[in-house]
């Protein structure tokens, strides 16, 4: 399983669309890219302005596709990424690889994306980044944005989690960090890497879990660290504990600029490739930022709120909510009081998650108007919504508190209440008679 394999059982689905025309890193692939965001295809750039390479854009832009990457359907989709961050599998490592068959001296010829207006340069956005402790005690797979500085060196963003604090204690040791960063990999690592699984689990071990134990390392060459054997192109590096320099400012998933920051210098030691590799490109706040970020977070929200109301039926971290923001869940309740209590626990299962919407289980989640229709018919601000004052939100909402990160929280049930008339509340059906199935029937063989 690669993401070769997978574009080829896509390709006979018809989820990918060739373009044809020559355009260029700087702007024109990610424009296009963005235009075509919501139409949820994956994109292939066949001829790039400067550069040999193929790009391969939006893989992992719908819901539907993560589900047929991992080989489940979207009921099964939550509980499957759960089972999975509890059993992980260690993945086999062997000699060889398809990513060892073409070796490069260095960045240049790498068609890495210039994506908005002010960003910094170009920067690299689908980059799997594997590292160990020195002890080796530790392995950690997470996706970090790489901004390129030269052809030897780039800048690399080490949000304060996993990454971050093995770079401390490397730091600490007086020793650089030993780094893979592998591009163009099978979804199901890129799902891994983006999981909020504790420190010290082996990201690759659940993506080989979620591979069914189908995921091979290779051991890189001029660095100690591992990779996808399968994977299109591999960027051995090491992450400097002493040298930093400013990175960004760039796009971050809401689609507005994060800000410039000290950041470490990754030096590229060794570049190795398949045989006419595809670029895997991916567009900052774009469908498949969002998805990558949210769907492990819809997971815990889905766990979390299964635990105090009877039945979660689907969770949405909407896309106007930039897939960090903002849930929609649909529940079965009991009793009133449940929707609010639901609410309570998505907030405690996502930390940055800043407004909730709580809907019955006729209203489809993923549908804005149906949700905006239970909010109109079936919730009154003064008894059915909670306000959270100071509570720490999202470094990524524009409008919390910059400086404490302080927010404050809102959440609506706009479910039915149960002690009025349900009739009051129902959606209103037209009965579909024999006569209107055949004349609907014949209409869509036309
Ligand atoms: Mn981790």
């Amino acid at each position: 399983m690669s993401l070769r394999s997978f574009l080829k059982q896509m390709k006979k689905q018809k989820q990918v669309l060739n373009i044809k025309d020559e355009l260029s890193t700087r702007f024109e692939i990610p424009f296009v890219m963005k235009k075509f965001d919501s139409q949820g295809l994956i994109l292939v750039f066949e001829k790039v302005k400067g550069y040999k390479t193929k790009i391969v854009a939006n893989v992992c832009g719908t819901r539907e596709r993560l589900c047929a990457a991992l080989n489940v359907s979207k009921d099964e989709l939550y509980r499957k990424l759960l089972e999975a961050w509890r059993s992980p599998e260690k993945p086999k490592i062997v000699g060889d690889g398809k990513v060892k068959a073409v070796k490069e001296k260095d960045l240049s010829r790498i068609p890495i994306l210039t994506h908005f207006e002010n960003d910094a340069g170009p920067y690299i956005t689908s980059a799997v980044v594997y590292a160990k402790s020195n002890d080796g005690k530790v392995e950690n797979v997470s996706v970090h944005r790489l901004q390129v500085l030269d052809e030897k060196h780039l800048a690399i963003r080490l949000v304060p989690r996993h990454l971050f604090k093995l770079w401390q204690t490397a730091k600490e040791e007086g020793k650089d960090l030993d780094v893979s960063i592998s591009i163009g990999v099978h979804p199901a690592v890129l799902l891994a890497a983006s999981s909020p699984v504790p420190f010290g689990v082996n990201e690759f071990e659940i993506a080989n879990t979620l591979m069914d134990g189908e995921l091979c390392l290779i051991k890189c060459e001029n660095v100690d660290a591992y990779a996808p054997a399968d994977a299109e192109l591999v960027l051995e590096g090491r992450i400097s504990t002493t040298e930093e320099v400013v990175e960004g400012p760039f796009v971050d998933i809401t689609g507005t600029y994060d800000i410039e920051r000290k950041q470490p210098v990754v030096e590229i030691l060794g570049v190795m490739h398949r045989e006419n590799y595809l670029y895997q490109a991916l567009l900052p706040s774009g469908a498949e930022h969002r998805l990558l970020m949210g769907l492990p977070r819809e997971a815990l929200i889905w766990e979390a709120v299964s635990k105090v109301v009877p039945k979660v039926h689907a969770v949405n971290l909407s896309a106007g909510g930039s897939g960090w923001l903002h849930a929609i869940l649909s529940i079965e309740k009991q009793l009133d009081g449940d929707g609010k209590n639901a609410l309570l626990a998505a907030f405690a299962a996502h930390p940055s998650l800043k407004h909730a919407v709580v809907v019955d289980v006729d209203i489809d989640v993923f549908n804005p108007s149906d949700v905006e229709w239970a909010i109109a018919t079936r919730f009154q601000a003064n008894e059915d919504l909670i306000i959270i004052e100071n509570a720490r939100g999202s470094t990524l909402d524009s409008s919390a508190d910059q400086e404490t990160g302080l927010t404050t929280k809102m959440g609506l049930d706009a479910t039915m209440p149960l002690t009025k008339p349900k009739e009051k509340f129902e959606k209103a059906k037209i009965p579909a008679s024999k006569n209107v199935e055949t004349y609907l029937y014949r209409g869509s063989e036309k």
